[in-house]
């Protein structure tokens, strides 16, 4: 069984968690699609570990962890944390393996995505000004440079010349020269080399061995740069098409797809999001639930959970279950509400409409459910939960017409409730 984890809502849905308690039944872990953008959080042990681009599989020993050729690389972000990992008595070995098809981040890159930020002003995305963005425009202008392409050739030189040249064009305050980024591209290629590989090919290879794979979203449906809520989104597909062209894994070979969904939701940036509390109970949700980016540090906008997004990730992703996270952040609420439906121009719309501004003219439709007093926090079994939680969630099954499979609790692997019955529960055993 190979398996699909990714966000059903807009990113930071506490994947890293999932994922962590899911690697040790898997033997090879493999990421899709973003950057460095991504901030996965896990702890293990009470030691808390922050992943970008590695996936999180790494902390487990014996499993492969796959960059594939749809993630885009930024070098120095990469060797910083296999560094960093290092220093925590974690050594990547040969279990780290790099698409040579992945495209690459380059310096200049940043600064576009900052230049990028700042022209467009009021209409900003609210990126993470980390490259990425740019670096995946290079790739679909075809000007992009790949991990294949780190060899002392012609026609490398040219194109670092050539992409370069451009830079200095549209940055005129400062140059950068060519043959110094070549320079440095080289020596990043010397050290990437151990760990490149054809992933498509080394993914078949286990397939047909049958050792399991686990596949790693980064970001979420919302945030996806065609199913998504353009153009508040992220620069890639972080929903399931992303897996086969981000791996070069067909889609026979993806025997389930996991969502996840936190309790409620947050969004990081701009965009709109029918939902968001303003006032003093998304504060609350944004404090308790330490609602704050863990790439940027950024406040994340808080909000009750919104069914229709869920069901269209449910839709879009073909999601057999849902990974239901932080739980533990609502309790104490006297009430918590679901959106089932949304209204605007004086029609119900239970579909996510295609443009931003019909989005952001939305007004939620709101189910009101009671809250619960006995806290949830740490709760492992499902028939601990309070009745009220167990009802919340009965409801979020109904409204999103899946089952929620794992109930997290607690931001600790043991803080979890796993629920065997249910068609993703085996996927934990
Ligand atoms: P990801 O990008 O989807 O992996 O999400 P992040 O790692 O950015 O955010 C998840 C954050 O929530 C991390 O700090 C987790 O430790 C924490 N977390 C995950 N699940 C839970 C939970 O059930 N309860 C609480 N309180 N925190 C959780």
């Amino acid at each position: 069984m190979n398996i699909a984890v990714l966000g059903a809502q807009w990113g930071d849905e506490g994947k890293g968690k999932i994922v962590d308690l899911l690697t040790p039944h898997f033997r090879l872990v493999a990421r899709y699609q973003g950057g460095h953008n991504a901030g996965h959080t896990v702890y293990v042990e009470g030691r808390k570990f922050v992943l970008h681009l590695i996936p999180s599989g790494i902390l487990h020993a014996g499993v492969r962890c796959l960059i594939g050729n749809g993630v885009v690389i930024d070098p120095e972000a990469l060797f910083r944390e296999i560094d960093e990992l290092a220093s925590l008595g974690i050594d990547v070995g040969d279990r780290l393996v790099i698409s040579d098809k992945a495209h690459l981040i380059l310096p200049y890159h940043r600064e576009l995505d900052v230049l990028s930020e700042a022209r467009r002003g009021e209409r900003k995305i609210g990126t993470t000004s980390r490259g990425i963005g740019p670096a995946y425009e290079d790739k679909i202008g075809r000007r992009g440079i790949r991990v294949c392409d780190l060899v002392d050739t012609p026609e490398l030189a040219e194109a670092v010349r050539e992409n370069v040249h451009a830079r200095n064009q549209i940055i005129r305050d400062t140059r950068m020269e060519w043959q110094a980024v070549y320079d440095q591209l080289l020596a990043h290629g010397d050290r990437m080399r151990r760990w490149t590989a054809d992933v498509s090919l080394l993914l078949d290879e286990a397939v047909r061995r049958g050792d399991r794979v686990l596949i790693e979203g980064a970001q979420g449906t919302m945030l996806d740069i065609d199913h998504g809520t353009y153009p508040y989104v992220t620069s890639s597909n972080a929903s399931i098409g992303g897996a086969c062209t981000g791996l070069g894994l067909p889609p026979q070979a993806i025997h389930g797809v996991l969502g996840v969904a936190k309790a409620y939701l947050t969004r990081v940036g701009e965009g709109p999001l029918p939902t968001e509390l303003h006032g003093a109970i998304g504060e609350r949700l944004r404090e308790t639930g330490q609602e704050y980016g863990a790439s940027t540090g950024r406040p994340r906008r808080c909000g009750w959970f919104d069914a229709v997004a869920v069901r269209y990730a449910v839709r879009v992703n073909g999601i057999n279950a849902l990974a239901l996270t932080k739980m533990d952040v609502l309790d104490g609420l006297p009430s918590v509400d679901i959106c089932t439906g949304y209204r605007v121009d004086g029609r119900t719309l239970d579909a996510l409409p295609a443009d931003a501004r019909t989005l952001a003219a939305c007004t939620p439709i709101y189910e009101t459910w009671p809250g619960w007093s006995t806290p949830t926090r740490g709760v492992t079994r499902f028939e601990d939960l309070p009745v009220e939680a167990r009802r919340y969630i009965a409801r979020l099954e109904e409204v999103t017409g899946v089952p929620m499979a794992v109930i997290s609790t607690g931001s600790d692997r043991a803080e979890t409730i796993i629920r065997r019955d249910t068609i993703a529960g085996r996927w934990f055993s």
